[in-house]
């Protein structure tokens, strides 16, 4: 059925795939025979403790997490975890390597700082406003975690391997490219993401922790600042973002049933980049702003002639039905954000406009 839906490259929140709208549509009122709505069950209920069992199950087959690791759902986006991380596993004794790539790193360090905790920027990518991914890290031995962000929504770059840390547990904010692609996580010692880019909608914030991280959580911090609260009451010591979660189950079953895995979905999110990528490459008019060896996958940043050839740019693009292209507020430009629903022909209807687009202008 057409509903009148657009190309949505919107950054966040974003594009959901159609199927789980529908879904969701169609269990609204009555979940699972309960009489009531999703939106209207207690979260001690058994309707509920299904959704949020399920969503786990899925992250954990999905991203082959190891029993060692613990799978939370939590509040206040991303930027909560800048400051959660060190209040919970930096101890004031000891001092913590950053790498900063971008907009959402220098909030990172940002936030550690005003706790007063020793931060080392190791590795920096600022001298050429953030358009690659820094290759030496040098990570101290000593340091009680590496800090990166894996994708960088802002300025489209993205780690394609991740830094060998030694001992060093990495931490990383995963928020804009969380389930588009197959992940060491038994290298990591935490791993967030805010669910609105690729993995549901706003409103909650998905945590794998490795347990042995846990046992750093200092005692005298406020319960809903600790990562222990919520590893004991299998996140619901408050109420929790039910509907997010539901919806994150949703993107899950979607993902293994629909898509057929992480290794799948690499796939075609590779595909859908190399064609936006290719056809920057076979143009003097379009310029993409990241390093090649640094391109996101997920956020495609760009560049007209001039300003003002952008702001008409999005103005059309816009009126064409493909939405979310104008680059974020903080540098310019476009940008085209692809997460895992964009399809394929969402990018060929870009990239078709695009060269209309040249044409004319
Ligand atoms: C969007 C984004 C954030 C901020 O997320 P909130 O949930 O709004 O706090 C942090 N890091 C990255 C990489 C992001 O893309």
């Amino acid at each position: 059925m057409d509903y009148g839906r657009i190309f949505n490259f919107n950054a966040g929140p974003a594009a959901l795939p159609q199927p789980v709208l529908e879904r969701i549509r169609d269990e609204f009122l009555n979940f699972k025979g309960s009489g009531m709505s999703i939106l209207e069950v207690s979260h001690r209920s058994k309707w509920f403790d299904e959704v949020i069992e399920q969503a786990k199950a899925s992250i954990k087959r999905l991203l082959t997490v190891p029993d060692n690791f613990s799978i939370l759902f939590l509040q206040g986006g991303a930027s909560m975890q800048f400051c959660m991380v060190p209040m919970n596993l930096l101890p004031a004794d000891q001092s913590a390597d950053y790498v900063n790539t971008g907009t959402w790193s220098t909030k990172a360090i940002k936030e550690a700082k005003i706790l007063g905790r020793q931060v080392k920027v190791i590795a920096s990518s600022e001298d050429r406003n953030f358009c690659y991914i820094p290759k030496d890290i040098p990570v101290s031995k000593d340091a009680a975690y590496v800090h990166i962000t894996s994708n960088n929504t802002i300025k489209g770059t993205q780690w394609a391997k991740f830094p060998d840390t030694g001992a060093v547990p990495i931490i990383s904010d995963m928020s804009s490219d969380i389930l588009s692609r197959p992940v060491p996580v038994e290298r990591f010692g935490l791993i967030y993401a805010g669910a609105q880019k690729n993995l549901g909608p706003a409103g909650v914030t998905l945590v794998i922790i490795r347990n042995d991280m846990l046992e750093r959580v200092p005692a005298s911090l406020p319960s809903m600042l600790k990562y222990t609260t919520f590893s004991e009451s299998n996140s619901m010591y408050n109420t929790p973002p039910c509907f997010a979660i539901y919806t994150v189950a949703k993107v899950c079953q979607w993902l293994e049933e629909d898509i057929g895995g992480l290794a799948k979905m690499e796939e075609i999110n590779r595909k859908k980049a190399d064609l936006l990528y290719g056809f920057f490459d076979s143009s003097s008019f379009y310029k993409g702003t990241a390093d090649t060896d640094s391109r996101s996958l997920m956020n495609v940043t760009f560049r007209l002639p001039s300003e003002d050839l952008e702001k008409e740019f999005v103005a059309q693009a816009t009126k064409a039905g493909l939405g979310g292209l104008k680059g974020h507020r903080s540098v310019g430009g476009c940008r085209a954000s692809i997460y895992n629903p964009t399809g394929i022909e969402g990018v060929q209807a870009l990239v078709d406009f695009m060269k209309e687009f040249e044409k004319k202008a």
